[in-house]
């Protein structure tokens, strides 16, 4: 396995029957990471989760843990911390009996048992709370001595899935910047499972993103959100617009890229790859500007107003282009305000702001 990495997946297969949940997948996650797994429902994320903490075993393919071998090892031997979604709490004990829990079963002296368990308690906030019963807790408090009991026996690894799936979106966002402080003030490796790519965003060092039991892209928020590998990653992490066309010229560092709709419309890309020939260029509602005249950016568009969405801080537009295209664009509300439905604009970015990725038909 490589140095320096905490967990190490090797070709890691699960089938349930005939079915594969996971397809070869390898992973290094290094020491002191937060990593997130994220994917639509059923891509298999939970399926990993419990092939590292060992609940299920794997079809093929090798786990390792701190330079050992942990493949056939049994969940207690893997000394794995975790929050699983249907992992709850004993209800017939207090708050600090639950966390005590993992001590008393390491057969930890009760004198530190009771020191470590209010140690947790404090980093969770809840140090007056350690004689409630989990029912007597609110979602949020109940999620906090989960992670409480998950981190107490100072495992070396801390597994995560949809731990806040249950709670509400205003307490899930505090939440979210609670266990990234907890995380990096204990420095523990951790890896969370989420469907919710804003979560992602903000709590992890990378991001994994996963679709069918595969891996398509392992990269950190930044470049998960800049440059996405492909079709599904671009579409699956925020918004995007997709645009067919191919490569007809080829520069060191940038291309001219042709729309495919029968038009003469010509872009300049950056960073196109030598393989590439059809592809999408893809460009974020964020980075297309309202342009004055076609000299203004390196590229421009000329589009209909289809619908204007007020949002707040900014307006986003729907538009269509001559070739039918749908378009989104983000544009702060001033710009917007005069714009009329029906109306023809230009639109501009440039070539910096727009990445070309593989074409595909469809996403899968
Ligand atoms: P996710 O957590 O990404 O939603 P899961 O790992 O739970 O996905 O499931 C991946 C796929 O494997 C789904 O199609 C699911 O129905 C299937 N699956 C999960 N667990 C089992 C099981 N114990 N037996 C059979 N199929 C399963
Ligand atoms: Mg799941």
């Amino acid at each position: 396995m490589a140095k320096g990495m905490d967990l190490s997946i090797r070709k890691a297969t699960k089938y349930y029957g005939s079915f594969k949940a996971v397809d070869s997948i390898s992973l290094d996650v290094r020491k002191g990471e937060f990593l997130t797994i994220l994917g639509p429902s059923g891509s298999g994320k939970t399926s990993l989760l419990k092939l590292i903490a060992g609940f299920e075993e794997v079809s093929s393919g090798a786990i390792y843990l701190n330079d050992q071998d942990i493949t056939k090892k049994k969940p207690y031997e893997r000394d794995i911390g975790m929050v699983f979604q249907n992992y709850a709490l004993f209800p017939h004990m207090t708050v600090a009996e639950n966390i005590a829990y993992p001590l008393t079963l390491r057969k930890v002296p009760k004198h530190e048992i009771r020191e470590r368990v209010q140690r947790v308690l404090d980093m969770v906030h809840m140090e007056h709370l350690g004689s409630r019963y989990p029912k007597q807790l609110s979602g949020g408090q109940q999620q906090r001595v989960a992670i409480a009991r998950a981190i107490v026996f100072n495992p070396p690894l801390l597994l995560l899935d949809e731990p806040l799936g249950a709670l509400d979106k205003n307490l899930r966002e505090r939440m979210q910047l609670e266990i990234k402080h907890i995380q990096e003030k204990i420095g523990i490796t951790t890896i969370s499972v989420t469907h919710d790519q804003e979560e992602a965003l903000t709590m992890s060092d990378r991001i994994c993103v996963m679709n069918h039991g595969r891996i398509e892209q392992v990269s950190s928020p930044e470049e998960l959100y800049q440059l996405p590998c492909n079709r599904f990653v671009a579409e699956f992490i925020g918004e995007i617009n997709l645009l067919g066309g191919e490569v007809t010229k080829r520069d060191r560092d940038s291309s001219v890229v042709r729309l495919l709709d029968d038009t003469s419309v010509v872009f300049y890309a950056h960073g196109t790859k030598p393989e590439q020939e059809k592809v999408f260029i893809a460009l974020r509602p964020e980075n297309i500007h309202l342009a004055r005249e076609s000299g203004e950016f390196e590229n421009t568009l000329l589009v209909q107003v289809q619908e204007k969405i007020y949002l707040g801080e900014s307006i986003k537009l729907k538009a269509k282009t001559a070739f039918d295209q749908e378009m989104t664009v983000r544009v702060p509300v001033a710009n917007a305000a005069q714009l009329a439905i029906g109306q023809e604009i230009l639109l501009g970015w440039s070539r910096a702001d727009m990445i070309t990725i593989p074409y595909e038909a469809d996403a899968s």
